[in-house]
């Protein structure tokens, strides 16, 4: 059994952190550091470490976090100029924290390459 991070308080909302999207399968809420002026996170709600440990069941929750990406940026006003979607896998990929998350990051030019 996985390790739960803060990102399970959150989606439970036993921490104060308001939530931009909630449904049945994923939650979306501000980075608290973020890198650039819009820079959300989509999670789904069952904690899954990394992408190492996605399974096909899981597959309505990822492609959920795409489609919630895509509203969530229509409704930062980033849509028309462009964003970009990360997921971070371990160590050399960056990982922080141990539950699966999308960074939707834009809102000004990202260059070739986003270090998050
Ligand atoms: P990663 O390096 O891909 O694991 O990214 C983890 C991200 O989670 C970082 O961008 C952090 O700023 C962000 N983060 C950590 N704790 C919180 C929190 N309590 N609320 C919102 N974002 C957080």
């Amino acid at each position: 059994m996985a390790e739960e991070t803060i990102f399970s308080k959150i989606i439970r909302q036993e921490i104060d952190a308001p939530l931009l999207y909630q449904d049945e399968l994923v939650t979306a809420f501000r980075d608290i550091a973020p890198k650039a002026s819009s820079h959300i996170l989509i999670v789904p709600n069952k904690l899954i470490p990394t992408i190492n440990d996605v399974s096909a069941d899981d597959e309505a929750a990822l492609g959920r976090m795409i489609t919630v990406a895509k509203q969530l940026a229509k409704e930062e006003g980033i849509e028309k100029n462009g964003y970009r979607l990360i997921i971070n896998c371990n160590q050399h990929g960056g990982q922080e924290v141990y539950h699966i998350h999308m960074h939707l990051v834009g809102g000004e030019p990202l260059g070739p390459m986003l270090c998050i």
